[in-house]
């Protein structure tokens, strides 16, 4: 007898709810997922878990497969690299201890990029704090609103380009775990680590480090994302090809936050399959 499986897609596994940076809640983001024809659909907000619980009620309610996930923050000298990290047991306490840090981190990053900021833009501590839901892991986005807000820029994109890029003295870089590290706790805590946006214009991180995040249990490469770029994704597909890994893609949707939209990249069945039977720290949720 064959058993049919009881998942499918299309499916997007890398989505942002206002427990992060993206504008909508955990609800709404899943009921934008419905909208764009998506049948599975993954949380995965920065450095957090708390959207798990609404998200998963609203996907199932909708007839959709909810896959719980997040996306660790790390960083290679001056490069930060995302890790999505797929079915992680929420408890474990090593990567509670780290996503507390980074948390942590970003709160007093952000207090300084707004005092750095605030000597020259009229925008305080507040505007940033009335712009963030409680207890959301606070980033740059949620400053760029606050800019956006006050009418110093017109949205994201250009605070982005401006105001909040690295190269410009009110940057603050956030704490985060170097990449092997980030790749270790994943694993460590039942989880499938994939490597958001890898070929970004940052570039293919170089073979000693992909090497090494792939010893460490790095599973694969979230190749169809529109941030990538063409060399680095062929450069890849040489390394998927040679050692069996698992290919993602996604939209990286932010709500309002970026163009991004819902299904604008998708994960194939099979390549969903590998992920649901690698992650063993918590289980899809099936409507
Ligand atoms: P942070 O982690 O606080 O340094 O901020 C990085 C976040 O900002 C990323 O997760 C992106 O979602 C977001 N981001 C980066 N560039 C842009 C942009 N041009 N427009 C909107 N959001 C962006
Ligand atoms: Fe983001
Ligand atoms: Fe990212
Ligand atoms: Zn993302």
């Amino acid at each position: 007898m064959q058993t049919r499986p009881r998942f499918h897609g299309p499916s997007d596994l890398h989505l942002h709810s206002s427990a992060s940076d993206g504008t909508e809640p955990p609800a709404l983001v899943m009921a934008a997922a419905h909208r764009h024809g998506l049948r599975t659909a993954a949380l995965t907000d920065h450095d957090t878990t708390s959207g798990w619980a609404e998200a998963a009620d609203a996907a199932t309610s909708l007839g959709m497969t909810f896959v719980p996930g997040m996306e660790l923050s790390s960083r290679h000298r001056w490069r930060s690299i995302h890790l999505l990290a797929y079915l992680v047991d929420p408890d474990d306490a090593a990567l509670r201890a780290m996503t507390d840090r980074i948390r942590s981190s970003r709160l007093d990053r952000a207090r300084e990029m707004a005092d750095r900021i605030g000597r020259d833009y009229d925008v305080a501590w507040e505007d940033i704090v009335a712009q963030t839901s409680d207890g959301a892991t606070v980033g740059r986005p949620h400053i760029a609103d606050a800019l956006v807000a006050r009418g110093v820029v017109r949205d994201r994109a250009e605070a982005f380009a401006g105001i909040l890029s690295p190269a410009n003295d009110y940057y603050v870089a956030l704490y985060a775990p170097d990449p092997v590290t980030a790749v270790e706790l994943i694993v460590g805590a039942g989880g499938v680590a994939i490597m958001a946006h890898p070929a970004g214009r940052a570039g293919v991180p170089g073979d000693g480090l992909l090497d090494a995040m792939l010893d460490a249990g790095l599973a694969g490469f979230e190749l169809a994302h529109r941030e990538n770029l063409p060399e680095g994704v062929r450069a890849l597909k040489r390394i998927v090809r040679t050692r069996d890994l698992i290919v993602t893609g996604s939209s990286d949707y932010h709500g309002l936050g970026k163009p991004n939209l819902p299904g604008e990249n998708t994960t194939s069945d099979a390549m969903l399959a590998r992920i649901l039977a690698g992650g063993t720290g918590s289980s899809a949720v099936f409507a």
